[in-house]
């Protein structure tokens, strides 16, 4: 299904405007236009495939400045009407061209649209004329009589708030503009009221609290507080680590928190996995707190022996406990000998689990290194590690 997108951006709203002319939708919200925060919002859709903006003929140049250098499918403005209605009738003609299956069309004032709801409206336009994006309403509804009181208390069951996007076939959805057109009917709020009375199906999914309508100083809080909570949830960071260890005699080695047997064993204060060294110094390395041998010194007797998931486990709850999370880690291990493919799942199974992170987040790589240096010449084994954290937004100095 090929899906086109109608932007209407054609309203004279000023009355959320900083400038004394300026409409809302060309306001600067979060440091980009309103305008372009919604065109790119759809831009982003793998599903959109046209977007149609429908400007009022005076605000050309505020078109091409708040779009400028805007990557995207993005056809030329073209001027609307009168109406809301009259504009939409004008873009929904001008995408004739695009020749577009199914419509979405978008109030240029609700920039926070998520591709969540992008989805839901597309995903029940395949079995409907319409779907449009909607909330039940949670409030309680009173209208007023003359004197400002409480006349009554209206049901609220199956009433839903109207967002957008509201998406249609766009053949069926053209029809009906145009005979509303020529019926002379001009007072339709939204285009599912026009679909409404042409007979059209038209289906009610989920929208979203965040898909708010900019209309007032208030709304333009709203949606800057949205923006921020979003786009700063915390620092990532990322470390490395190196660790290295010499061949001795014995019959097995420990690698990423699995017993290899192997003609050689590996010499160290602890079980020498150089694999888990490397990486629990990537992980201290991320959180800027020290490393290995800081933490667990070798001349302290208690790391005898010890098996160095200790170690590693240690350094993610030094992560925990400053509010962070490890997204990702990556171990590459450098040996002749032994094999590790055969052993590299449940490596990442051990690692994962020692880090209570999922095992697509944890990768475990090994190569010789061509008969070359140490590692070629079977001295022993090393371990290059690194790991990238999430920290909560925290001041410089801390
Ligand atoms: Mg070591």
């Amino acid at each position: 299904m090929q899906v086109a997108v109608l932007i209407v951006a054609a309203g004279r709203g000023t009355r959320a405007a900083m400038g004394p002319a300026a409409p809302k939708q060309y306001r600067m919200l979060g440091g980009q236009p309103v305008l372009a925060r919604s065109v790119t919002a759809y831009a982003a859709h793998p599903r959109v495939g046209a977007i149609q903006v429908v400007i009022h003929p005076d605000d050309r140049a505020l078109y091409e400045a708040s779009l400028a250098g805007l990557p995207g499918p993005l056809r030329p403005p073209v001027a609307g009407g009168a109406t809301r209605q009259d504009s939409v009738r004008a873009g929904l003609h001008a995408l004739l061209s695009a020749a577009p299956d199914a419509v979405l069309i978008h109030d240029a004032a609700r920039p926070l649209v998520g591709a969540d709801v992008i989805d839901r409206v597309i995903g029940a336009l395949e079995h409907n004329d319409g779907a449009i994006a909607a909330l039940p309403l949670a409030d309680t509804l009173k209208r007023s009589g003359l004197d400002g009181t409480i006349a009554a208390t209206v049901p609220r069951e199956g009433l839903w708030r109207a967002q957008t996007p509201q998406g249609f076939r766009f053949a069926k959805i053209l029809a009906a503009h145009d005979a509303a057109h020529k019926a002379g009917r001009g007072d339709f709020t939204d285009d599912a009221a026009i679909a409404e009375w042409a007979g059209l199906q038209v289906a009610l999914v989920p929208g979203s609290e965040r898909n708010l309508k900019l209309t007032d100083q208030e709304d333009f809080a709203l949606a800057e507080r949205l923006i921020e909570s979003q786009s700063s949830p915390g620092e990532q960071r990322t470390g490395t680590g190196f660790d290295v260890h010499r061949f001795k005699d014995g019959d097995h080695v420990w690698l990423c928190g699995v017993r290899i047997s192997h003609d050689r064993g590996l010499e160290g204060h602890s079980d020498a996995d150089v694999g888990l060294h490397a990486l629990t110094d990537a992980i201290l390395g991320a959180i800027a707190d020290g490393d290995i041998g800081q933490h667990f010194p070798p001349t302290d007797q208690r790391w005898a022996g010890a098996a160095s998931h200790l170690f590693l486990r240690d350094a993610a709850a030094r992560v925990t406990k400053r509010g962070g999370k490890i997204i990702n880690v990556d171990v590459t291990l450098l040996c002749e000998a032994p094999k590790i493919s055969p052993h590299r799942d449940t490596m990442r199974s051990t690692l994962a689990d020692v880090l209570q992170i999922d095992i697509n987040r944890v990768s475990v790589k090994a190569t010789t290194t061509e008969g070359l240096g140490f590692t070629g010449r079977r001295e022993g084994i090393a371990a290059m590690a690194s790991a990238t954290v999430l920290l909560p937004q925290c001041n410089p100095s801390s």
